[in-house]
């Protein structure tokens, strides 16, 4: 009996890979500062996990950036526009990738599967060439093995690489990703001797779309590929990894079958059909790597329940096939809940961090062997006992309220084509109406005052004023640019959902439970432990007080049920929904109070709905249906007069647009530039569209600034698809990670764009001519 980690966290305990990656970026520190802090950070983890007792010890989980543009680098397939012509992908090259550079965009930022990770797609083409270009996952074992540790290298396996990647633009409908497969399985080959030549027994390939619906076709190229791997490998163990959900039971046959892979990893948190497929039958001759650990939480796993789950599993196939893990890598939670200090003690003794698994792990490993630490069981076993008897979680009235909703449609009274004529009527704004969508940049000042007042250094008064004169500022500049709808700018918020999270009640905070978002961005999930409700207004001051400092339409911003859940580490002890529902009846009362001070504008962010979309198809109607509806419910009661905007970045829209369409916002600002537009193809193929919407003009995750003709041309595009009565004109999310020299020029050329068109369309106003459009050029 053994013991193994998927992956784990790559920032460090205190973000220590962020600073160094900003230090960098910002031309502040050398690549070999960058290095060394790296390289520290691999080292701990290893010793970690060396101390921790851990058999299996991943290598290559490690990333400057991603692991998935890593296999892009590893496989030499580089977009030929960042120039690179062979030679080591030095961090130029690599960073050009992930982040753009001053003349060349970045490549496509997407979820990974249902996480708020994000990788960066690769991109491929019939020509695609592949070669082996970066050694990263030899270089990593080898350095480990120097410590006298020896890993496990993990590569993302082939298969998933293809089926994750995307087709350049351009390239015919019917080219098939897949059709690459013999194409990189030679350089996969190559990379696999490299490892063996330095010393690698066993190899771990992640297949975590294997839990995803295959069709046959797809089902075969793993076949294939594991095949072929094992024809050019002798002595060497292919641990086959897969994640984030239960597996099909025709993926489980296929992959149960394939003689080249000697041991399969399964992810047993996330459901219980797996473990009824291993109960009727697991190859005898192959290794089961057993993910009971959860990875996607910080609860603390409950090990008596989990021995029992293994105890079965080692009746089945034996004690030495038997391996005991985690569900995922480990990247998706957070680093050590050691550096918690100032956390109520109950609610900590619930909880389990990266570190902590690592012993959950190996407890668990040792109990199966009969060296069962009785101490540290029994502690667990107190604290699963202490959380669900706890008051902390139970609110009868918030309970009592849910039930309430149940069996409702929660709609407003008018349809939004009448809607948006009488917020038209009040509003008078001109056509393509240009706004932010709500954050500007955090400056360091704007931290340090944020923290001073948290820390009581500076007091409530000096911290108003100080916050009160930047949103001056931020309102001064929106004039000056002459954007129509104006934001605050969130100086207050560290955090889109922390903020709220930090006055709703049932949330509670870690100090640096930090989760990779992407490259060097962090979120801070807050915990959600119990009942959630809001003991008093959250945004009414701050957003009442800077309609105030303006004639314009000021928006009040919101972050909506769905986000504040899927952004949160959820209770694992109610179903996700009711904690949603929960969550959309605080943010009810918020919206009507906002509304009650006069605000015309509210703006419920729901970055998060696709997110939260159930990999497995069959379960994603139900999620949508349950979600939607808790939007829905936030603004079902407010006047027709008042408009509700809600926003969405990264992802592919296309699919779920229908549920979009039933969230019934008056307008919807969403993410567009960076995939390459594919969020105006739906209105090609004929989704009719009739509420607002802003697709995002530019991308504000990279440094680059747009030009004015750029966005012209975007605009145009758009306005191709979708009439101009309904267009608003916004960037692709919230401006809080970029400097005010990039945003003050981009939202001027965005401005000044919108004023081009806007001729052009007077120009030629008889064609465009509807009723909406009368109202907005009466005004
Ligand atoms: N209103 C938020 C902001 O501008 C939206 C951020 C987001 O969608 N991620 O920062
Ligand atoms: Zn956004």
């Amino acid at each position: 009996m053994v013991s193994h980690i998927v992956g784990y966290p790559r920032m460090g305990p205190k973000r220590e890979l962020k600073f160094a990656l900003e230090a960098f970026w910002d031309g502040k520190s050398s690549a070999e500062e960058l290095q060394k802090v790296g390289d520290n950070l691999k080292l701990s983890t290893w010793k970690q996990m060396v101390d921790a007792g851990i058999k299996f010890i991943p290598s290559n989980t490690f990333s400057y950036y991603d692991h998935v543009l890593d296999t892009t680098a590893m496989l030499g397939a580089i977009p030929p526009r960042y120039g690179w012509s062979g030679g080591d992908i030095g961090f130029d090259v690599y960073f050009s990738m992930a982040r753009g550079n001053a003349c060349i965009p970045a490549m496509e930022l997407t979820k990974w599967f249902d996480t708020n990770y994000h990788y960066i797609v690769p991109e491929l083409e019939p020509n695609s060439k592949f070669f082996y270009a970066s050694r990263k996952a030899v270089q990593e074992y080898r350095e480990a093995k120097a410590h006298g540790i020896d890993t496990v290298p993990v590569l993302l396996g082939p298969v998933s690489y293809l089926l994750l990647s995307k087709p350049v633009k351009g390239v015919d409908k019917s080219f098939s990703l897949l059709s690459l497969l013999d194409k990189i399985l030679p350089v996969y080959k190559e990379i696999v001797d490299e490892l063996m030549a330095a010393g690698v027994s066993w190899i771990q390939f992640d297949e975590p779309t294997l839990v995803m619906d295959l069709d046959s076709r797809q089902l075969n190229a793993f076949t294939h590929a594991y095949t072929e791997l094992e024809s050019s490998i002798s002595g060497l163990t292919i641990l086959l990894e897969t994640y984030f959900a239960d597996i099909p039971a025709d993926a489980y046959k296929t992959i149960t079958a394939l003689k080249g892979v000697s041991a399969i990893g399964f992810d047993l948190v996330r459901g219980s059909k797996t473990l009824d497929l291993i109960r009727n039958g697991f190859p005898p001759e192959k290794y089961l790597f057993a993910g009971v650990v959860d990875g996607r939480n910080i609860w603390a796993n409950d090990l008596e329940a989990s021995l029992t789950t293994l105890k079965t599993l080692k009746g089945m196939v034996g004690e030495d096939k038997l391996v005991v893990s985690t569900s995922c890598s480990l990247l998706h939670t957070a680093f050590d809940l050691e550096t918690e200090i100032k956390m109520n003690k109950e609610l900590k003794s619930w909880l389990a961090f990266a570190a902590q698994k690592l012993l959950e792990v190996s407890s668990l490993e040792k109990a199966l062997t009969n060296l069962k630490n009785e101490a540290f069981f029994s502690a667990n076993a107190a604290a699963q006992a202490s959380r669900k008897a706890s008051s902390r979680v139970t609110n009868a009235a918030v309970q009592e309220a849910v039930s309430l909703l149940r069996g409702s449609d929660h709609r407003r009274a008018t349809n939004v084509s009448d809607r948006l004529e009488a917020q038209q009527r009040k509003l008078k704004l001109p056509i393509l109406p240009t706004t932010a969508l709500g954050s500007f940049p955090q400056t360091l000042g704007l931290r340090k005052l944020r923290r001073e007042y948290k820390i009581n250094k500076i007091s409530e008064e000096d911290y108003v004023k100080a916050i009160k004169e930047e949103i001056n500022q931020v309102v001064k500049l929106q004039e000056e640019l002459d954007l129509d709808v104006l934001v605050h700018g969130e100086p207050e918020r560290n955090d889109m959902v922390e903020y709220f999270g930090e006055q709703l009640s049932g949330f509670a905070f870690s100090e640096n439970g930090w989760i990779q978002s992407y490259g060097s961005r962090c979120v801070k999930p807050p915990i959600i432990y119990g009942d959630v409700s809001r003991p008093k207004a959250m945004t009414v001051f701050w957003s009442s007080l800077a309609e105030s400092m303006t004639k314009r339409p000021m928006k009040g911003m919101l972050t909506g049920p769905i986000t504040l859940l899927n952004w949160s580490f959820v209770r694992n002890d109610q179903p996700r929904f009711d904690t949603c529902y929960q969550i959309a009846l605080a943010i009810k009362d918020e919206v009507e109070d906002l509304e009650k001070v006069g605000i015309n504008i509210i703006q419920i962010d729901e970055p998060a709905l696709r997110e939260g979309l159930p990999i497995r198809k069959s379960e994603q109607a139900f999620y949508l249906e349950w979600a939607v509806h808790s939007f829905r419910i936030t603004n079902c009661c407010v006047q027709d007069t008042t408009q509700i905007h809600t926003h969405m970045c990264y992802s592919n829209f296309n699919d779920i647009i229908h549920s979009i369409m039933d969230m019934d916002a008056d307008v919807i600002s969403i993410e567009n530039s960076r995939s390459d537009e594919k969020l105006l193809s739906v209105f090609h193929e004929g989704v009719k569209y009739s509420a607002g919407i802003g697709p995002g003009v530019y991308d504000i995750h990279s440094p680059r600034i747009p030009s004015v003709e750029e966005i012209v041309e975007c605009i145009k595009k758009m306005l191709a698809v979708l009439d101009c009565t309904i267009l608003w004109v916004n960037p692709d999310c919230g401006l809080k990670t970029r400097k005010y020299s990039e945003v003050k020029p981009a939202l001027s050329n965005m401005v000044a764009a919108v004023k081009i068109i806007r001729k052009q369309l007077i120009a030629n106003k008889s064609e465009l001519f509807s009723s909406l459009w009368k109202a907005r050029t009466d005004c």
